[in-house]
């Protein structure tokens, strides 16, 4: 998916892609400094590699994702994490397989090696999530562009 940063204005343009079963949605709007930004989660599972007994398993995602975005050599003093792209596109492809790589090189224990540093022989119980929305975002996407 990739999404002109002309096309993006003030109005907060919604993104969502997924890819090996990670999903990536969010906002996109025009920020300051001609810069775009991008307030998302990542969220679903991921299919990562234990350190320990090297298996494969997957992790629940559910992460705050605050990117910035420059249309080509971003040329501010601030020290910021800033992603350019050189093609006026955003490629949110992109984006999400670099998200994807660096939760893949962290530090993870599959479930049973994890409950053995703990100690725990509990059985695992459930989590109830109970779901917090803080950010009851209701999005009104003015439908004005056209084809
Ligand atoms: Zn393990």
């Amino acid at each position: 998916m990739k999404v002109d940063f002309k096309k993006v204005g003030r109005e907060p343009k919604s993104v969502y892609l997924e890819r090996d079963g990670v999903a990536l949605r969010g906002e996109l709007r025009r920020g300051n400094r001609d810069l775009t930004e991008f307030k998302g989660k990542l969220s679903n599972n991921i299919l990562v590699r234990c350190i320990r007994c090297g298996e494969e398993f997957l992790l629940p995602l559910d992460e705050e994702l605050n990117l910035r975005f420059s249309d080509g050599v971003y040329r501010g003093s601030e020290e910021l994490d800033i992603i350019e792209f050189y093609d006026g596109k955003i490629d949110f492809q992109e984006v999400l397989e670099s998200e994807m790589e660096s939760i893949r090189l962290d530090y993870h224990l599959c479930p049973q090696c994890k409950g053995e540093e703990y100690g725990s022989t509990k059985a695992t119980g459930e989590q109830d999530k109970s779901g917090q929305k803080e950010n009851a975002l209701q999005d009104q996407i003015g439908a004005s562009g056209k084809g």
